[in-house]
């Protein structure tokens, strides 16, 4: 078993922020209680790519600031899966109206333009 700092399963995960006893901001927990999977784990996983699991040898906590900002983040990421959903979900509308040749050559030009 190697050496291990006192406090190192207390910094958070994501930034390695610590305080003490004192400090104001919680820590939470990445993984319920007796389960393999929460919502911070899911939202660490798919956005920032990093594994957690509950069994692993590493800090079980994230901090308060991290927790909002990969809230935010998952937020932002949602909102642009939907907006490019709904873009070709449009080209679909627009080609069903107007066959796929006129709108290709539409996307074509406004490619050009921009
Ligand atoms: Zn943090």
């Amino acid at each position: 078993m190697c050496n291990l700092p006192p406090k190192f399963h207390s910094v958070c995960r994501l930034c390695l922020s610590f305080c003490g006893d004192n400090c104001s901001d919680v820590k939470l927990p990445i993984f319920d209680r007796d389960k393999d999977k929460s919502r911070l784990s899911d939202m660490i996983m798919a956005n920032l790519s990093i594994m957690v699991s509950p069994t692993d040898l590493l800090p079980q906590v994230v901090c308060g600031s991290c927790a909002h900002k990969l809230d935010e983040f998952h937020t932002f990421r949602e909102l642009t899966h939907k907006s490019e959903r709904l873009l070709e979900q449009f080209l679909q509308y627009a080609n069903s109206l107007s066959g796929p040749k006129e709108v290709s050559y539409h996307i074509k030009t406004s490619t050009l333009l921009l």
